[in-house]
């Protein structure tokens, strides 16, 4: 079940790699317009990259890169592309990404592996909670590795506690793929309507889009709130389009597995150089074998650490921590750094707030400023000053606190154009 690679030595799983990367870097030579003109500008003879230690020899590529020549990126003719995704476009215009028939099969694999990480063996029922359409790569990758590893999926899409309810209730799903705050109207609904979910079908819930772990790889607040109420196992996911590949915890949820076959990782510092292992950085990644759109040390701007620990579940690959943050987002407060991530657990903290909106701006004095908008029960001063002295203590940053309507909110959290609920915004 584990692929062979993964149990085998460190010096042996590197020498996997360095193969691959040659073989993607020769590739890149030969068909990618923007690789090729990077490789001349830069003086790059192509068989000096031998290892991953050489690729600090190229310059990093940068989403800018990618949005000013999405085209140049394109490995393959139009007509090989079966499909197109785009990137969710959280930071800027969205990027356009095919995948050609040995893409899917990759991706497929990919989150074979990813699925048999959390658990997930043939033969188990999967319900999926997130969409499939809207040009979004995972909803895709889901499909596809659980047909690979011989699962079955059923594919109700986000949202709708009701129909989620009838299909577990129907299907008996062992596990569910959801954003975990949607767990927490999933029991909502559950108690309002007398369902019996603590003794309902699901196992696991393979979980997206929030943070389930702290920095040390505790659980998040989010995510024992959802626990106390509900005895499952939720499994970090970590993926993205520009990666086409996914980071997924075992079960003991120390960090997301790397798969050696699929992914080359660096993180680094502001000036690009590597951080010792377990220290904060920017993810870098090079995709192998990916055939219609490879990418060569592609700063994603997610924040995050390695762990190298042994793991005891038999894979011998290093795991990635949680997101921490978008580099971009970074809130600096007082001489205070942190990233939204933190804030909305903090936020997940009060059961009373049943919608947050958090923006950020900067004020005439150059600092940055917080503003939480919330949908609550409880809408007294004590209330509001419960939270500020909570966020001072837990974060060291005083958001001001304002008290909004249902409506309001919802429309702008739930944007029929995002596939993502929009949580953050960004004034700066
Ligand atoms: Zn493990």
């Amino acid at each position: 079940m584990i692929p062979e690679i993964e149990t085998k030595s460190l010096a042996e799983i590197e020498a996997l790699q360095n193969t691959l990367l040659q073989k993607q870097i020769a590739y890149l030579m030969q068909h990618s317009p923007f690789y090729q003109r990077k490789f001349r500008a830069e003086n790059i003879d192509v068989k000096s990259i031998q290892t991953i230690a050489d690729l600090q020899k190229i310059s990093v590529t940068t989403k800018a890169d990618i949005q000013l020549y999405n085209n140049d990126f394109f490995c393959v003719d139009k007509s090989q592309i079966l499909d197109y995704a785009t990137t969710s476009g959280t930071l800027g215009d969205p990027v356009t990404f095919g995948l050609t028939d040995n893409d899917l099969e990759r991706l497929a694999y990919n989150e074979m592996l990813s699925f048999q990480c959390a658990g997930v063996q043939k033969g188990d029922l999967v319900q999926l909670m997130t969409t499939m359409d809207r040009r979004f790569m995972a909803g895709l990758a889901y499909f596809l590795g659980l047909r690979k590893l011989g699962a079955g999926i059923v594919r109700v899409g986000a949202g709708v506690p009701t129909l989620q309810w009838d299909s577990i209730l129907r299907y008996q799903p062992k596990y569910l793929i959801a954003v975990p705050s949607f767990l927490l109207k999933m029991i909502d609904y559950a108690q309002e309507n007398n369902i019996d979910y603590k003794n309902c079908s699901v196992k696991g819930v393979i979980c997206i889009g929030e943070a389930l772990r702290t920095t040390n790889l505790e659980p998040t607040l989010l995510a024992q709130r959802i626990q106390e109420k509900w005895n499952i196992e939720l499994f970090s996911t970590y993926a993205s389009t520009e990666m086409s590949a996914a980071f997924t915890e075992c079960a003991l949820f120390q960090g997301g597995h790397h798969h050696p076959e699929l992914i080359i990782t660096e993180i680094v510092d502001e000036n690009n150089q590597p951080v010792a292992d377990g220290e904060l950085g920017e993810l870098v990644v090079t995709t192998l074998s990916v055939e219609a759109m490879p990418l060569l040390r592609f700063k994603t701007g997610d924040m995050l650490r390695k762990h190298t620990q042994k793991c005891n579940c038999g894979r011998n690959t290093y795991r990635l921590g949680p997101v921490e943050g978008r580099k971009q987002q970074m809130i600096k407060y007082k001489g205070t750094t942190l990233y939204p991530p933190a804030m909305h657990d903090a936020v997940a903290h009060f059961n009373e707030i049943k919608l947050h909106l958090i923006e950020i701006s900067s004020n005439d004095i150059g600092t940055d400023e917080i503003l939480i908008r919330i949908f609550s029960e409880d809408t007294s001063e004590e209330f509001s000053n419960k939270l500020k002295d909570y966020f001072r203590a837990r974060l060291r940053v005083t958001p001001q606190i304002v008290f909004e309507e249902e409506l309001t909110l919802q429309k702008i959290i739930f944007d029929p154009l995002s596939r993502k609920p929009i949580t953050f915004i960004d004034k700066r």
